[in-house]
């Protein structure tokens, strides 16, 4: 099985992800997280990957499915997993296919106007040590400015700037969002509104994963 989380930047992928591998331990796999720790690294493919990513604009694919491919071979993906951030066109998705066709697929839409994004991205807030993610509106940390998981100071991403918002958003639109027709003629897709509080998309989500995913868990129970 896998879970491939869509949506714009700042639509609550990460966190609903997180949600997920909670709830149904999958693990989630964040390309965004997997470059910027490589970026962090200087490794060699983080520092191709940096200039890309400082305009918002979309990593090679070359990287970035080097970067899944190592992952979603590990053992902890056996079951599945949850992708958040990839793939974001239509040619990744046609390169996962290639790499691990076999797996049932459930899509999920998170859907949100681009006025609450560009607000949501602004007062973003994100630890360098842990990746976790807060808002200076609404999940604030209990000291401002410092991550409540690990105590490292927060920061802004760079890329969480107006202009590179800007330039994610239009990303997003040109080479991402043709996913949406992709899948929907695939019969996977599921869309769910992200402008609720935190709880309530993940309700949704949950419900519409609950059935699948109690059947896909007694398959394998029986296997
Ligand atoms: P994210 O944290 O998902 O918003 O990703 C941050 C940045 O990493 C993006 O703006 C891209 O530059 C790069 N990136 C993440 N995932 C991908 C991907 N699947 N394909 C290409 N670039 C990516």
């Amino acid at each position: 099985m896998r879970i491939i989380m869509l949506g714009p930047p700042g639509s609550g992928k990460g966190t609903q992800g997180e949600l997920i591998e909670k709830r149904y331990e999958f693990p989630r796999i964040s390309t965004g997280d997997l470059l910027r720790l490589a970026v962090s690294e200087r490794t060699a493919l983080g520092k191709k990957a940096e200039v890309q990513m400082k305009r918002g604009a979309l990593v090679e694919d070359e990287i970035v499915l080097e970067i899944v491919k190592e992952r979603i071979f590990n053992d902890d993906c056996r079951l599945g997993y949850v992708l958040d951030g990839f793939p974001r066109s239509i040619s990744q998705a046609q390169k996962l296919e290639e790499m691990d066709g076999n797996r049932k697929e459930i899509v999920i839409e998170i859907h949100l106007p681009e006025e609450i994004i560009v607000e949501r991205l602004s007062a973003r807030r994100t630890c360098p040590q842990c990746a976790a993610v807060y808002s200076i509106l609404t999940t604030k940390p209990k000291r401002e400015g410092i991550c409540d998981a690990c105590g490292s100071r927060l920061f802004q991403r760079e890329d969480d700037q107006p202009e590179v918002i800007k330039e994610r958003l239009r990303v997003y639109r040109q080479q991402t969002e043709p996913l949406i027709g992709y899948y929907q003629k695939k019969g996977s897709f599921q869309r769910v509104d992200g402008s609720g509080e935190i709880e309530a998309v993940f309700q949704n989500i949950s419900s519409l994963l609950e059935t699948e995913m109690t059947e896909f868990k007694e398959q394998e129970a029986r296997k």
